[in-house]
């Protein structure tokens, strides 16, 4: 059996890796050149730490990750206004969460894939564009940019290419039909800074501001990963998006204290910067086609578990799919998939929109609120609350 995968996020590489295991044929087509070096810090807690753990990921994962002990709200001047103990947010959140870098999580996944998949089942394509896909009686056909360029013809074709998929596009229809813009746009980038590094070490220090908010952690290497989330009511227009995003940044965070300043002195012209959005479709499978990941149910960065759903729905597919020994078992199969795993996605793109409304205070009476609800955190009960609201639903 044949599959063509489309994307090496977390969700595609997954996905090879599982149905490279149960013995099919794969090739996995990213379009970035190489693994993505840019990324943000994720908590990684839900259903993807058993899977992970099932799969034999979840040791790999725990050996790049970091410690956290709070997460810390300061004011412009610097100073703390409120802060919360990191292992209540760990307690509620099942107990087990680990703090990694976006790209660690994938290199993880990517020598999880290249490690254990007998050599020549899972050709990994960087620099391979998919252009075009055809689903029809003839099976599955992709056209793949590159040098040179390649035709693929497989029993199945996976489109795990992100919250902006191509193949969600050429065989479900436009974005603008699934694509639910939740009022924020998130941009994240990562910086060499040693004195920022040795001040927020150890801890998630988030800025505690109106309309917008700056979140750092140091990393290794002297590096600070920043995260800034901004109102926006164009969303994804056209012309936001050709605008200098660091330019638009600098204007958004001006004023919001001096390691805001530093850090966006340092910004690439050309950060991570996207809508906040989640992505709902009537059906994730067509003919021989299905989404996984962010192509099909985002829940967005409010919801916290993009990746470790990204890592249990992948981990799902492989389960269904890998036994399926001839192309009539591919419709049924991912249909199944569909079946178990859409109830799990929608609950947590629930809980992400319902997050959406407090997230960034619109005032300063709903920013004292925030303020006084993480301060009752020391009151036995009130920090379990506290903390299952920012973890929101955990998917089971
Ligand atoms: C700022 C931010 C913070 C977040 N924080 C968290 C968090 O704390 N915890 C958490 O669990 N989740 C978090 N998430 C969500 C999480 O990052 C995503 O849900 C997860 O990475 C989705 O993985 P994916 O593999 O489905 O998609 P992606 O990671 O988007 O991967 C898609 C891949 O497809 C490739 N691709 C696209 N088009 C093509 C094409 N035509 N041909 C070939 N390749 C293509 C892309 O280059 C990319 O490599 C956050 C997201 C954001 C934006």
């Amino acid at each position: 059996m044949r599959a063509v995968v489309v994307g090496a996020g977390i969700a595609g590489l997954v996905a090879a890796r599982q149905l490279g295991l149960a013995g099919w044929e794969v090739d996995l087509c990213e379009q970035s050149p190489a693994p993505r070096p840019d990324g943000y810090m994720m908590d990684f807690f839900g259903p993807g730490v058993g899977a992970a753990e099932r799969i034999g990921l979840y040791s790999r994962l725990a050996a790049v990750a970091y410690h956290v002990e709070a997460i810390e709200y300061i004011d412009v001047a610097g100073r703390l206004r409120s802060s919360l103990a990191y292992h209540t947010f760990a307690r509620v959140a099942g107990g087990k969460v680990l703090s990694l870098p976006r790209p660690d999580m994938e290199r993880a996944a990517l020598a999880a894939l290249t490690d254990d998949v007998a050599p020549g089942r899972v050709r990994v394509r960087y620099g391979a564009p998919v252009s075009q896909v055809w689903d029809d009686e003839a099976g599955v056909r992709v056209s793949v940019e590159g040098s040179p360029g390649v035709t693929l013809t497989a029993d199945v074709l996976i489109g795990a290419d992100g919250i902006h998929s191509g193949v969600r596009a050429q065989v479900f229809g436009p974005k603008a039909q699934y694509f639910r813009f939740l009022g924020m746009r998130a941009a994240a980038f990562i910086v060499t800074e040693p004195l920022l590094n040795a001040r927020f070490r150890d801890r998630f220090v988030l800025t505690d501001t109106i309309d917008r908010m700056a979140g750092f952690y140091s990393l290794r290497s002297n590096q600070v990963a920043a995260l800034m989330v901004y109102r926006d009511a164009a969303g994804e227009t056209g012309d936001e998006r050709s605008r200098s995003p660091r330019e638009r940044l600098r204007r958004e965070f001006a004023g919001l204290g001096d390691a805001v300043d530093r850090v966006l002195e340092l910004c690439p012209e050309h950060p991570y910067d996207d809508a906040v959005a989640q992505i709902i479709m009537p059906g994730w499978q067509k003919g021989r086609t299905v989404l996984v990941g962010d192509a099909c149910g985002a829940v967005s960065l409010l919801a916290g578990q993009g990746g470790s759903l990204a890592i249990a729905g992948a981990a799902l597919l492989g389960d269904i799919l890998g036994p399926v020994a001839s192309p009539k078992g591919v419709g049924p199969a991912i249909a199944e998939f569909e079946r178990f795993w859409r109830p799990v996605v929608e609950d947590a793109q629930t809980a992400g929109r319902r997050i959406a409304s407090s997230f960034l205070p619109r005032n300063h009476v709903q920013r004292f609120l925030r303020r006084w609800i993480i301060s009752a955190t020391h009151v036995p009960g009130i920090d379990r609350m506290v903390a299952r609201r920012i973890v929101g639903k955990i998917a089971k």
